[in-house]
């Protein structure tokens, strides 16, 4: 991927579908950003409503008037591949199989997904549920790629480290299309200190001994209520939290990830919904330095 000279990193925040799918463009043209993630359905269920022809129509047609370039979905969180129960896993399948088609339906090419977590059995039990549960699922649909995403490590969940989501891919055969999302606080709250440029350099290469470099598609770029290495998942608005402004700094210019979309997940605590991510993309935006050349 070669940078473009000038162009801006393409940012943005995960924004409500409050009053249908099809609200989600506008509400990202609200806050100035040229990327989106949804939920693609309401509530921490199962089942959501099946999307009707004419709001695919509609979110399609929104999307391409308001300008969006890209829209990820975030998977229900109650879908997990690791679960020490079976039925749990065979509902997560079935979920993730619905997730896959919603996305395919509203022409979103990225669906994120936390890897999941075994409770009590061990991490390498984990794995290998995850890793199955990919094969079982095989291909998603054209257009649309699984995105992993990193996470904080809390309680047991995996995907806390570069190697673990290296030994998940491994073991479903590296598929085409599962790639990699990384989340910022949850890179720190593992134990990632991104604040200086060394740190960077060698995270950088952390990610390139595991063949994870060339899979990231897409950042969550969030600042961290909680510490480092605290393994507790609390996100805060741009530079008001733990993991230090000079963190953003390395992630907005870097040239491996500035064409890539960085969404916002931070809290939605200002007047109304959009203060704050006007605010935090603002923040984000003053990082950027124009490229040489
Ligand atoms: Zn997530
Ligand atoms: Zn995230």
């Amino acid at each position: 991927m070669t940078p473009v000279p000038g162009r801006k990193p393409a940012m943005g925040a995960h924004v409500s579908i409050a009053g249908g799918v099809a609200t989600a463009p506008e509400r990202g043209v609200k806050v100035g950003a040229d990327v989106v993630q949804i939920f693609s359905k309401q509530g921490q269920r199962w089942e959501g409503k099946a999307i009707e022809p004419d709001d695919a129509y509609t979110f399609r047609a929104e999307t391409a008037r308001t300008g969006i370039r890209t829209v990820a979905v975030h998977c229900a969180y109650l879908i997990n591949l690791a679960s020490a129960k079976e039925d749990v896993r065979t509902r997560s399948l079935y979920a993730l199989e619905d997730e896959a088609s919603r996305a395919a339906l509203l022409g979103i090419p990225y669906l994120v997904m936390h890897p999941g977590s075994p409770g009590d059995d061990p991490e390498e039990v984990g794995i290998a549920r995850i890793t199955s549960g990919l094969k079982a699922f095989g291909k998603f649909p054209a257009g649309v790629s699984l995105l992993l995403e990193n996470t904080a490590g809390q309680g047991a969940s995996l995907g806390k480290t570069m190697e673990q989501l290296r030994r998940m891919l491994d073991g479903a055969g590296n598929p085409a299309d599962v790639a990699v999302c990384l989340d910022s606080a949850h890179l720190f709250e593992a134990g990632h200190d991104l604040s200086d440029a060394g740190r960077w350099a060698d995270f950088k290469g952390e990610l390139e001994t595991f063949g994870i470099l060339p899979l990231v598609r897409m950042w969550h770029i969030n600042d961290s209520k909680s510490g480092l290495s605290s393994r507790v998942d609390r996100h805060e608005h741009i530079g008001r939290g733990c993991l230090g402004i000079e963190a953003f700094r390395h992630i907005v210019n870097d040239p491996v990830f500035r064409e890539l979309p960085l969404i916002l997940e931070t809290p939605k605590d200002g007047v109304d919904e959009y203060e704050m991510d006007l605010v935090n993309l603002a923040a984000l935006r003053a990082l950027v330095e124009t490229p040489a050349g």
